[in-house]
């Protein structure tokens, strides 16, 4: 292969010669661009990198809403050799100001809201340009007046497969968020692996709601059905109504949980609606059986989990043909190899939880500017996931949670899923999330948080006594708690770090 050939957009340039004239991506009003002029926009967005001095491996760092224009920069960032560093658009200034100092950008593409304050906090060798939501703004001014001139296109950056493609930072719960370094390879091996195992084709449509500043909507979506050669119909963000109001135009979806459950919550959605859909997919946290459930009663359709993380794609996926288990998320994909061990790194049992470790081709090479993380997040060349999960005889996968949520009472571990999944089981639970606080005599206990039914009369002392006939005394709460919504990230993930935090002083107030 030559240099050109390992950058990963050479994949794109290379499909966006098969399919020229098809739709590539398509606005929620029908209109599209083809897959040449998207592959024209592409260029142009790196010829733009080029003319205001972002060499090969220079970050650049951008936090703007989804858009056309945002995507085309992304590509763009590949083709010209340029490492993307994409942040949730969320994050305060004061976060951002860690950002820019831990990536080092050269460039930093930020809302027009944003201009000043990021000018104002960056170095006078970083440029800053704004892109909004309707994809205009000076980096388009810049973008523009090169895409007339074909004269300025180059050729595709040559890369060697190790080289930086991103830097995604993780959402870092606790201490520093850190920079997965993610490569050329490691996307075009996670992409492959995708499109073998969902057997995504030309003519599928993604209906794409997911923000792009995350894994799921940029790498995992955009790169599986776009190097299949499909189309992706691109909403600005998840929204019941603009999503039923597409589905009928679609034939694979992609969401977290929380689209799921928010989906089913309206009565237009009908086995009809989804009807042209052949693949729901889901992931990026826990699907609750019930949602799994009624989705099947609803549509017909049985969703497809998987699982994955910014440091490595997808890695497990529940079965395109053959059974999708709800609390499963299946089976490694091709390249992944996997092992569940306990704390001295001996391989657990069938079907005991212990530490998750991968090893595979689209697994991180480590963090950015963090070589010390070399020696705690890898170990012996696998990499430690920090999701505690079991696997079956015959190699089924099912996540228990992350490590720091295990809950260690009186000296036993309690793997918060289980009792989860006990208390969802329960008539009048929608949701629940279990934690461990501290606790004088027990080191820590374990605490449910439960979210109800409106109008159900479900108290503590109900839940308890249900769940005393099914669980180990050591592993049943020692406090139950209502509340009206768990806290959740923009990924759907439940905070529990925010939970703990709220219900730490539990048992020390007496
Ligand atoms: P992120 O890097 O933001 O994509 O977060 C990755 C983490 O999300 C994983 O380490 C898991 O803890 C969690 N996760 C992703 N998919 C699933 C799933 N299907 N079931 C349970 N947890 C998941």
């Amino acid at each position: 292969m030559t240099g050109a050939s390992q950058n990963f957009y050479a994949r794109f340039a290379e499909v966006a010669r098969r399919r020229g004239a098809a739709d590539c991506w398509i606005e929620p009003d029908g209109r599209a661009l083809s897959w040449t002029e998207v592959d024209a926009a592409v260029a142009a967005h790196a010829a733009a990198l080029r003319a205001i001095g972002v060499q090969p491996g220079d970050r650049v760092l951008v936090q703007v809403e989804k858009s056309v224009a945002s995507l085309a920069l992304y590509l763009g960032c590949l083709r010209a050799g340029a490492v993307f560093v994409p942040l949730n658009t969320a994050y305060t200034e004061s976060e951002l100001r860690y950002f820019i100092a831990d990536a080092g950008p050269r460039l930093v593409v930020c809302d027009p809201l944003r201009a000043r304050a990021v000018r104002g906090m960056a170095g006078a060798d970083v440029t800053v340009r704004t892109l909004d939501r309707s994809g205009s703004g000076d980096w388009m001014e810049g973008v523009s007046a090169l895409a007339v001139d074909a004269g300025h296109v180059q050729p595709i950056e040559p890369r060697a497969g190790g080289d930086l493609a991103a830097i995604v930072y993780t959402s870092g719960t606790t201490g520093r968020s850190k920079g997965a370094m993610v490569s050329h390879a490691n996307l075009a091996a996670n992409a492959a692996a995708l499109i073998a195992a969902w057997q995504l084709r030309d003519d599928d449509v993604l209906l794409h709601a997911l923000p792009t500043y995350h894994v799921h909507g940029l790498f995992v979506s955009l790169h599986s059905t776009l190097l299949a050669g499909g189309a992706v119909l691109l909403l600005p963000k998840f929204d019941v109504d603009a999503v039923l109001a597409q589905l009928p135009r679609a034939t694979v979806f992609m969401g977290v949980p929380t689209y799921y459950t928010r989906l089913l919550a309206d009565a237009r959605f009908t086995r009809e609606q989804a009807g042209s859909v052949r693949l729901f997919i889901c992931g990026s946290a826990p699907l609750l059986p019930a949602t799994f459930a009624r989705f099947e009663q609803r549509t017909g359709q049985r969703i497809l989990e998987r699982y994955g993380m910014s440091e490595a794609g997808i890695i497990t996926s529940n079965p395109l043909h053959g059974e999708r288990l709800p609390g499963s998320v299946g089976y490694p994909l091709q390249g992944f190899e996997l092992r569940i061990v306990d704390d001295q790194g001996r391989a657990c049992a069938p079907d005991a939880p212990g530490m998750l470790e991968i090893r595979g081709p689209s697994v991180l090479g480590g963090y950015w500017r963090r070589p010390e993380l070399q020696s705690t997040e890898f170990r012996d060349g696998w990499f430690v996931t920090g999701d505690l999960a079991t696997r079956t005889a015959e190699g089924r996968v099912a996540i228990v949670g992350r490590a720091r949520d295990l809950v260690i009472s009186g000296g036993f571990n309690v793997y918060p899923r289980e009792i989860e999944l006990e208390i969802d089981a329960l008539s009048g639970v929608g949701e629940s999330a279990v934690i461990g606080v501290p606790h004088p005599d027990f080191g820590e206990a374990v605490v449910a948080v439960i979210v109800r039914h409106r109008g159900v009369a479900l108290d503590e002392a109900g839940v308890l006594q249900a769940l005393g006939q099914r669980l180990a005394r050591f592993k049943l709460p020692k406090r139950v708690l209502f509340v009206d919504e768990l806290p959740r990230n923009a990924m759907a993930k439940v905070q529990k770090a925010v939970l703990r935090e709220t219900y730490a002083g539990l048992f020390r107030d007496g």
